[in-house]
């Protein structure tokens, strides 16, 4: 019988996720086992998740919209995913049981590895206040960031996000070691060229372009298959050390699939399979 896989998510169409786990399993040779897409509006996600495991799933990721309600329903929460407040890896026991972590945050931690030894004694700046900003502080704070400051258009939301965690609250920006950026801004738009779009998402950011010069080490979560986002665009033309949403996402679904199967799978071949243009439709 098939071994299932799947990321649970609403929208969850354009997911990267099947690409990169389908390419490792081909790659190691895991031919009973299958990762597909799991639309689930939020009305239905704790009936369908409980439902999985007997229809052979084994685990699963979880996206927008559901990563709290994940938490909520498993059975055993790892002490991350609960100081985070939310799981993106549940994993089915065959009696029913649900375990829930999140390898959000130990993932952006293995991202940054290529760029930068840890994070240790760095000051670093985290971008956004909304779920993926709060794990990636609590990151950084657990890998003995010096200091974490969090920064965001709606600042009452970074100033209760760096209280609830212990972080400093950013009300303007200043230069640190290493930025991350945890908003949503860069997902469309602006070619590669510095233009006006460009100064605008930078704007929408706080920053200006000279700005991004004073980030030695630059992570976006925004991926996008062809273009660097503006961030990685403006950071890379400073000479700045870079990290792409991709390659967080990868860390984060090598670490779900060893949690799953037990093999560490090729974060290579997952990068360049999540890397490809997905065909339409
Ligand atoms: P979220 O909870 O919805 O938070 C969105 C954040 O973006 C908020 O801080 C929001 O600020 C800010 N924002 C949205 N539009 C903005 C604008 N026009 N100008 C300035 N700030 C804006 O989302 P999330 O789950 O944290 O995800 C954020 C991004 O990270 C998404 O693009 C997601 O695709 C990406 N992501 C990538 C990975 C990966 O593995 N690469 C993992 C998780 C998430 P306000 O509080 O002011 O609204």
């Amino acid at each position: 019988m098939t071994r299932r896989l799947g990321v649970l998510g609403w929208p969850v169409a354009h997911s990267r996720s099947p690409a990169m786990h389908n390419a490792a399993l081909a790659a190691l040779g895991m031919n009973d086992w299958r990762y597909q897409r799991l639309p689930v509006p939020p009305a239905l996600f704790t009936e369908t998740t409980r439902a999985l495991p007997g229809s052979g799933f084994h685990g699963a990721n979880v996206t927008i919209p559901h990563k709290h309600a994940a938490l909520a329903l498993a059975t055993h929460a790892s002490e991350t995913s609960r100081e985070i407040g939310a799981a993106n890896t549940l994993t089915f026991d065959a009696d029913g049981t649900i375990h829930a972590e999140n390898t959000d945050a130990p993932g952006l931690i293995a991202a940054l590895a290529p760029i930068l030894d840890s994070p240790a004694n760095l000051r670093a700046v985290v971008l956004g206040a909304g779920g993926s900003a709060r794990a990636a502080v609590w990151a950084l704070r657990e890998a003995g960031a010096s200091e974490v400051s969090v920064w965001n258009r709606t600042p009452e939301r970074a100033r209760a996000l760096a209280d609830d965690l212990g972080v400093r609250f950013a009300s303007t920006l200043e230069p640190a070691d290493l930025l991350v950026n945890c908003t949503s801004v860069g997902l469309e738009g602006a070619p590669v060229e510095r233009s006006a779009s460009e100064a605008e998402a930078l704007n929408q950011l706080g920053l200006t372009f000279d700005q991004v010069g004073e980030y030695p080490h630059v992570v976006d979560l925004v991926y996008r298959s062809r273009t660097p986002t503006p961030l990685l665009a403006a950071a890379r033309a400073h000479g700045a050390r870079t990290v792409d949403g991709l390659e967080v996402l990868v860390a984060q679904g090598a670490l779900s699939f060893e949690i799953w199967t037990g093999v560490r799978p090729p974060r290579e071949i997952m990068l360049a399979a999540a890397r490809e243009r997905p065909t339409a439709g």
